[in-house]
């Protein structure tokens, strides 16, 4: 955790736990008056400005602030957070760990120690995103996924492996081991975390962390808040920075009842999400209370957690309870670790049974699970939630706007003994963290495959099947129970342990069946048991997508097609040619019950996670550099060092005004952070996929800019290169374009950026509102810098773009009392000077000169958008990591 604050208010006291002895910060003791009824999520926050209170980035006032919430139920003040963790996964965390190398490097360079660098915050890496689903429904698909996997990352894995052991606190689950989310909630998390501060005593005090997945709320469940946040921030967090937010409204969901016989969590999840989103609540908390929490296992909590990010909450919060405790111990945690949960949670009003105090929301919405039915979700998005009574109805209704005609056709595939129509399931995947955490629907899923197994039913052959699982302990629940065989004779072999279909890995098609949906249209179907459904998402050739409950997704591979009522019409025949129904297979509540008790045991988890980081034999085979540097291969198209940090030394060079700078672009309203810099496929004929040509990597094995963020040769060739951004410098365009300017010749935006740096022109963007909006995104930050941005002038900023653009030492104005691009008549031919920037300081008044291209000019007033004294200091030393870099090497 590093330093305790000052402790001004005197809450700190000592909370024993059998022999041990904590301390911790009161919440009841600081003198805040009556905190009982604030929610469970903003209980977290206020110990966490308690304990980090230092007068400097955590005043009095904002602990006072977060006490206050009470009356208005809302607030506008922003708080520098400090999570106690960082949870990565392979995508996101490849990006962080390249540059936690190139600070190494740095440090070396400033004549410092590099082991300097290191996360001062515990880091937790799992390779879970690279696995595909090449290989299926045979008992060797797992080890020849894993190889392939190996074959396709092996300079990515090289590099982790060096991190893995070049770092402190910082630690990786190999592939092959689980996924990240369900490894945090079996594993990692603790619910109370504890560690040494300053003065050597140990403090307890809520596990909390921030993830670069958005389905890190997925812990929520546990008690444990969390979310996704971008690299930028991540990295932040794990120098010891805080995270800036605003105190959030919280939105109180009650749950009342139970779930009825033949409903499921997944069930629930989609009909949480649903009302949730038809509630709003994007930038809120979601916190779950009501006496329907006593009955609900932690697995189902989880599984609601999870899928905060398809309802749009921050997160979806469950508080502690004994449940909690029951989980931790049943997952293999320590006696004395639980006994801390339920001390600390009891001393510090966290605690929730009956005879609690009811928390106050900001609004509130209730649920009776009693009201739960059995549904899918689709066919594009995950809070479109129908019946499964009314899934083929809606299929056929979604069809008509999919298929130009409307009427289900019929194709031929080539060297087959059946034909493919619309609405045939192509892909069946048991995937995704949302519900391989949950044993009860695993083992529903496992009790239907055998139930359906002893009819004689099998899947239909044009059916791609998977099971995925987040972690190896199902594998161990699955065998104990005896139900991988009859899973493995329904094609639902294991396929790897990681996110696969979820993720969009699920893998090519087999190729006569791709070519029937290609060469005719055909609108093929999905069914997964994941939480994201848009259209692309999942395959190329699949464009109806459902998510369902694991033992639905058996039933869909059984059926075979959308178009078919499971409630109504018989999924097969049994092998006397008597219709089978689902009602048939569908195991008891009572059934899986009893399965969960008789073989999820504890002795799984701690058998499991004891070697949790030793990975599989590929892993261990992999040549580990050593050095307390990373040697950089120079020919490596999938990570460089990054020039973050080429050419400083220990004192920042002051900020310099921005003379004549010219605009790179001009853009409209809502540009998003993937307008920015576009995470999906790169195009042969762009800068990127030139430099990646002229690197010998053919177009076949280009791979996604997702894949390629740990080189900034690729990724500031795609910023601003997304196929759909407009430039209003080139009218009618659409695409990375720009004009060189003064002469007026179009190019690619990173060509044009290249130019002006040879030229030494520096370089401005303009926009409109809420600039940089959509999931936080590092490289739409970092991308910007690398082109020689220096500052970013608009009407107004998405929140987090802002703090990464500061946080990367772009310079962010904004436009004030009315002007916009359109009243000042901007078409990018001016150019652009501000002045003062070395004296600038927190939201004062800017004065930009617009030289215009007749000659003529006007000053136009601009707020500087560097909001807080610790982002001026990031912006003076030219970037976060360069701040943190200095202070390290001085220290
Ligand atoms: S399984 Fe899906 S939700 Fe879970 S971490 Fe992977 S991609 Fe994210």
């Amino acid at each position: 955790m590093g330093a305790t604050g000052q402790d001004t208010l005197k809450a700190r006291r000592t909370l024993s736990v059998g022999d041990a002895q904590y301390d911790y910060f009161s919440l009841a003791d600081a003198g805040l008056g009556d905190i009982s009824r604030l929610p469970f999520s903003l209980k977290v926050l206020l110990e966490n400005m308690l304990r980090h209170e230092d007068g400097r980035t955590v005043t009095i006032d904002d602990v006072k602030a977060v006490a206050a919430w009470l009356e208005t139920r809302s607030s506008t003040r922003e708080i520098a957070y400090r999570p106690a963790r960082v949870l990565m996964q392979d995508f996101t965390g490849v990006p962080a760990v390249v540059d936690l190398a190139a600070m190494r490097e740095a440090m070396t360079a400033l004549g410092g120690d590099p082991e300097r660098i290191n996360p001062l915050s515990p880091v937790d890496l799992v390779i879970d995103h690279s696995v595909m689903v090449d290989h299926y429904a045979s008992a060797d698909a797992l080890e020849r996924n894993m190889d392939l996997e190996f074959e396709r990352n092996g300079e990515r894995y090289a590099f982790l492996r060096w991190g893995q052991k070049a770092f402190d606190n910082f630690r990786v689950v190999p592939p092959g081991v689980g996924i990240c989310h369900q490894v945090n909630l079996e594993y990692l998390a603790r619910t109370v975390w504890s560690s040494e501060d300053q003065t050597g005593k140990m403090v307890a005090y809520p596990d909390t962390l921030v993830g670069t997945d958005s389905h890190t709320t997925m812990v929520n469940g546990l008690g444990v808040l969390g979310w996704g946040v971008g690299g930028i921030e991540a990295e932040a967090a794990m120098l010891g920075q805080p995270v800036s937010m605003l105190i959030p409204e919280v939105i109180g969901f009650k749950l009342t009842g139970s779930l009825k016989e033949g409903t499921t969590a997944t069930d629930l999840v989609l009909t949480v999400t649903q009302m949730l989103r038809a509630k709003g609540v994007v930038g809120k908390f979601v916190e779950y209370f009501g006496p329907g929490l006593a009955s609900m296992p932690l697995a189902d909590r989880a599984t609601i957690a999870n899928m905060a990010p398809e309802y749009g909450a921050t997160c979806g919060i469950f508080p502690i309870d004994s449940e909690t405790l029951r989980y931790l111990r049943d997952t293999g945690r320590s006696d004395e670790q639980v006994a801390l949960v339920e001390a600390y949670a009891k001393a510090q009003g966290m605690w929730r049974d009956d005879a609690a105090p009811e928390p106050v929301y900001t609004d509130t919405l209730e649920l009776d699970l009693g009201d739960v039915e059995p549904s899918l979700a689709g066919p594009r998005r995950p809070q479109d939630r129908i019946a499964l009574s009314g899934a083929a109805g809606a299929f056929a209704e979604a069809l008509k706007d999919m298929a130009a005609q409307g009427e289900p056709r019929t194709v031929p595939v080539e060297g087959a003994d059946y034909s493919l129509s619309d609405g045939d399931v192509v892909i069946a995947a048991i995937t995704s963290c949302t519900n391989t955490s949950n044993p009860s629907v695993l083992l529903a899923a496992g009790l239907l495959a055998k139930n359906a197994v002893a009819k004689g039913l099998t899947r239909k052959p044009w059916v791609k099947t998977s099971l995925a699982p987040g972690s190896q302990v199902v594998t161990d629940y699955l065998a104990k129970a005896g139900l991988q065989d009859p899973l493995n004779a329904l094609g639902f072999n294991i396929a790897g342990y990681g996110c696969t279909t979820c993720i969009g890995n699920s893998g090519p098609l087999d190729g006569p069946i791709a070519d029937a949906i290609d060469d005719n249209g055909l609108v093929a179907g999905a069914v997964l048991s994941g939480n994201r459904n848009f259209e692309g998402r999942i395959s190329p050739q699949v464009r109806a997508n459902y998510l369902a409950s694991p033992p639905l997704v058996v039933a869909y591979a059984i059926a075979g097609t959308m178009a078919k009522d499971l409630t109504t019409e018989p999924l097969g025949e049994d092998t006397d040619g008597n219709p089978v129904y689902l009602k048939d297979i569908w195991p008891s509540a009572h059934d899986v019950a009893e399965a969960v008790t008789a073989n999820v045991k504890a002795e799984m988890f701690n058998a499991r996670y004891g070697n949790v980081f030793d990975g599989p034999a590929q892993w261990k085979s992999i040549q580990v550099a050593e050095g307390k540097t990373y040697e950089w291969a120079p020919g490596s198209t999938y990570v460089q060092n990054p020039p973050y940090f080429e050419g400083m030394d220990m004192t920042p060079k002051p900020p310099t005004d921005i003379v004549n700078a010219r605009p790179l672009a001009v853009l409209a309203d809502s540009v998003t952070t993937d307008h920015i810099s576009p995470a999906g496929s790169i195009k042969g004929d762009s800068p990127a996929g030139h430099y990646l040509q002229g690197h010998q990597v053919p177009v076949r094995e280009f791979n996604s800019y997702g894949s390629r963020r740990g080189n900034h040769e690729v990724m500031m060739r795609g910023t601003f290169a997304n196929i759909r951004i407009k430039n209003e410098m080139v009218p009618g365009s659409e695409g990375g374009v720009t004009k060189h300017l003064p002469e007026g010749t179009v190019m690619p935006i990173y060509d044009a950026a290249m130019a002006y740096k040879g030229e030494g022109v520096p370089l401005v963007v303009v926009a409109g509102k809420e600039y940089g909006t959509g999931s936080s995104r590092d490289w739409a930050a970092k991308g910007t810098v690398l082109l020689g941005v220096k500052a970013v002038i608009v009407e107004s900023f998405e929140r987090i773009h802002r703090s990464n653009l500061v946080g990367m030492g772009v310079l962010p104005l904004q436009f004030k009392d009315g002007a916009t691009r359109k009243t000042l008549g901007l078409d990018g031919s001016e150019t652009f000077t501000i002045t003062g920037v070395a004296d600038i300081t927190p939201r004062q008044d800017v004065t930009v000169t617009i030289t215009r291209a007749d000659g003529s000019s006007e000053e136009v007033v601009t707020t500087c958008r560097i909001d807080t004294l610790d982002e001026l200091e990031y912006f003076r030393n030219g970037g976060i990591l360069q701040y943190v870099l200095r202070s390290l090497a001085a220290a």
